[in-house]
């Protein structure tokens, strides 16, 4: 009797563990920013790092606090700049004379294909 005990016991643990390391995988890979250029993937980034990227076009891009922005960009229409920050799963922004797309994605949907984003 005691033995099932501890056997139930370890059980419920262990189902416990699995489930909170889950959590923390789902929430780890939750969200990143997908940065492409021409078309094609630049580097993708995960939301909740900090990040200065630099695409060769001349657009900087800044990830802090789990948001994205434009910080500059040599383009003259400045509107990627304009865009201003962006979070949610799905929110993009474009710098059509670079052709360059900052897109948010992730949040638990099609977060195993990063490469399947729509340009
Ligand atoms: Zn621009």
């Amino acid at each position: 009797m005691k033995r099932a005990d501890v056997i139930l016991g370890l059980i419920v643990l262990a189902a416990c563990i699995v489930w909170l390391a889950g959590r923390a995988l789902l929430r780890k890979d939750g969200a990143y920013v997908v940065v492409k250029q021409d078309g094609e993937l630049f580097g993708s980034y995960a939301l909740d790092e900090d990040w200065e990227i630099d695409v060769r076009s001349g657009n900087h891009i800044s990830i802090r606090d789990g948001v994205v922005w434009m910080e500059s960009a040599d383009c003259p229409d400045q509107i990627c700049v304009k865009q201003g920050k962006i979070s949610a799963a799905g929110s993009l922004i474009t710098c059509l004379p670079n052709r360059v797309t900052v897109q948010v994605a992730g949040g638990g949907i099609d977060k195993s294909e990063p490469d399947a984003v729509a340009y």
